[in-house]
């Protein structure tokens, strides 16, 4: 039999049983926005319940100027790799206060977040071991195999079969622990402080991916190693700036020398454009009204426990999320899509997402600073509605009380 290399796996398989059910889920193109913060999506107004946009900033006015003003300036590419003529003064300046805010001392910024994950395979070499959550974000395995070492999951937040993990390893390397802040896909949250003990006692490095939690968790909304006390704990930071600072980027952040061997040595950042200078400058501004603006971390997490609450008094259980993202599971993909397109019809876009991405079919629902508790009563009403036409079994959550 001949193999066709472009038709196996992933998200062509997930289309394909949805299709034949007769969903059409995936690249559905937002045409515009409303100015009371609906996408409009096949020429019709809808709440979109699927951005990383956390904290809205990806359209405030002052990202936007900010964005433009740098694009008028510096043009609309660097051109270059960053060592070489792809660096401009905006990426220095960002560099700077994005390492003051995370708390850290030095900080290399990348094209996306994806890419900074990638760097990570600098920080392997053979013999090396990275012992990886087995839900940790594909750009960060796929970071960590590019490396020389090995690679070693451990189950999900399992930390005694992390320990297990790391007393059978006998490679003659270093030793990297490795998880995502907050789970990308189901919401909850790394025990990071019991895996900065678990590295101390085996003298390995700890490295968190805080994509979903930078702008997010933390009083001042540095993310989750601030909220656990860790500022100046963790060998390595890597965030995005494509969800709470509204642009697009990726970030390393951690002790100078860390960050430096990252910056002269990962082959993604060494032989890739650096980040489009509006890109730059619509993080930087996010930064700042980030800062200038909790009231936004605050309407996120009230949206959020709406969503929450009033998912699970309909019968749908949210755990295990803790935070603004919110999952909803259902037996298999067909089930999930048919929901996922009643939604639709009501007026309410969700993220569908499945097997291999996630260990179960599920809706991600989120809402952002840029969405109001109207827009949360309108993606539950969506939900209730859907059921009911649906006949969806339920069962009420166990920690909810009438
Ligand atoms: N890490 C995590 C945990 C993510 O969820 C994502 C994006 N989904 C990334 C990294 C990659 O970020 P970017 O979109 O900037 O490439």
């Amino acid at each position: 039999m001949v193999i066709d290399p472009f038709d196996r796996g992933g998200l062509q398989d997930a289309e394909a049983v949805l299709r034949a059910h007769g969903v059409d889920a995936y690249f559905r193109a937002v045409q515009g926005w409303t100015a009371d913060g609906c996408a409009i999506i096949d020429g019709r107004e809808v709440v979109l319940a699927g951005s990383n946009d956390y904290l809205g900033l990806s359209r405030h006015p002052r990202v936007i100027e900010a964005a433009a003003e740098a694009l008028a300036r510096y043009g609309a590419s660097v051109s270059g790799s960053r060592p070489l003529n792809g660096t401009i003064d905006l990426h220095e300046r960002l560099e700077e206060r994005i390492a003051a805010f995370l708390g850290q001392e030095s900080a290399a910024v990348a094209t996306t977040g994806f890419q900074a994950n990638l760097a990570l395979a600098a920080a392997m070499g053979p013999g090396d071991v990275a012992f990886s959550d087995a839900r940790n974000h594909a750009s960060l395995i796929d970071g960590l195999r590019l490396g020389g070492g090995t690679v070693r999951s451990y189950r999900h937040t399992d930390l005694g079969h992390l320990r297990r993990r790391l007393d059978a390893a006998t490679e003659p390397g270093g030793r990297l622990i490795v998880t995502d802040g907050v789970f990308s896909m189901e919401g909850d949250v790394a025990p990071l402080r019991d895996l900065r003990e678990l590295a101390d006692e085996y003298g390995a490095k700890l490295i968190v991916d805080s994509a979903h939690d930078l702008g997010v968790l933390g009083q001042r909304g540095a993310g989750l190693h601030e909220a656990t006390g860790l500022e100046d704990r963790v060998d390595l930071i890597t965030a995005t700036f494509s969800k709470a600072l509204g642009s697009t980027g990726g970030v390393i952040a951690g002790p100078a020398a860390n960050v430096r061997r990252l910056r002269y040595n990962a082959r993604a950042l060494v032989f890739s454009a650096g980040l489009p200078p509006a890109s730059a400058a619509a993080a930087l501004a996010a930064l700042d009204v980030l800062i200038a603006e909790p009231h936004r971390r605050e309407r996120l997490h009230e949206l959020s426990r709406l969503l929450h609450d009033g998912l699970r008094a309909l019968g749908f259980d949210t755990r295990p999320s803790t935070t603004p993202i919110v999952p909803v599971s259902f037996p298999d993909m067909a089930a999930a899509g048919a929901f996922w397109a009643g939604l639709c019809d009501a007026g309410v876009v969700v993220n569908l997402v499945g097997p291999p991405a996630t260990t179960r079919a599920m809706l991600r629902v989120t809402l952002t600073a840029a969405h109001d508790a109207g827009h949360a009563e309108r993606v539950i009403n969506a939900f209730a509605t859907t059921a009911d036409r649906l006949r969806t079994p339920r069962a009420p959550h166990p920690d909810h009380r009438f």
